[in-house]
């Protein structure tokens, strides 16, 4: 019983006194993320498509889409790492091939801020476009729109004068049947 007690006490002692690290401040170390870390994102906003399944697909709606001003690629995500659980689902479901234009693995780590409402950009992944993309996104859609528009009235043409082809052919046809 005695015995017990000095074995308690010393475990005791010795829990209470030895020297523990019980929490590393990974922000002075240097951290290598396997190869499926899921980190920080990363938006790569010319291979996204603006699918918007990310978005669908997010269970905390972490995902907001930035609006731009295209036709077809006309949303592009920007994550709130506030409310981001790292569940890797926006990467999983994004269509595009062979890379990802949403990813968290081997993203930043160091995700690590001052202070919960030191600095809220610190916690959003931004697309970053700049405007030179999205000028030059336009000009190739209207140069498309203006080669549909051009297609469109070549064929109209074209229809057209066969119309009219078919109308004077008939015409004929019918002079020759009066003269007989
Ligand atoms: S990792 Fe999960 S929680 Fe975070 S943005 Fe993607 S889908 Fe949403
Ligand atoms: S990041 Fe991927 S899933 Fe999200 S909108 Fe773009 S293409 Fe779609």
């Amino acid at each position: 019983m005695f015995i017990d007690i000095v074995k308690k006490v010393f475990r005791v002692t010795k829990a209470v006194t030895q020297k523990r690290q019980a929490v590393v401040d990974v922000r002075h170390h240097a951290v290598r993320p396997t190869a499926n870390y899921r980190g920080q994102h990363t938006v790569d906003y010319e291979l996204c498509i603006g699918c918007d399944s990310c978005n669908k697909i997010c269970p905390v709606h972490a995902i907001t889409m930035q609006h731009l001003p295209l036709k077809k690629q006309n949303i592009v995500p920007e994550v709130n790492l506030a409310v981001c659980i790292f569940c890797g689902l926006c990467e999983d479901v994004c269509p595009t091939t062979p890379d990802k234009a949403i990813k968290l693995s081997g993203g930043r780590f160091d995700m690590l801020t001052g202070g919960l409402h030191a600095n809220q950009q610190d916690f959003w992944v931004h697309a970053d476009i700049p405007q030179s993309y999205i000028d030059s996104r336009l000009e190739e859609e209207e140069a498309a729109r203006v080669k549909k528009e051009l297609a469109k009235t070549k064929r109209e043409a074209i229809a057209a004068a066969k119309k009219a082809e078919e109308a004077a052919k008939k015409a004929e046809d019918n002079n020759d049947g009066a003269q007989k």
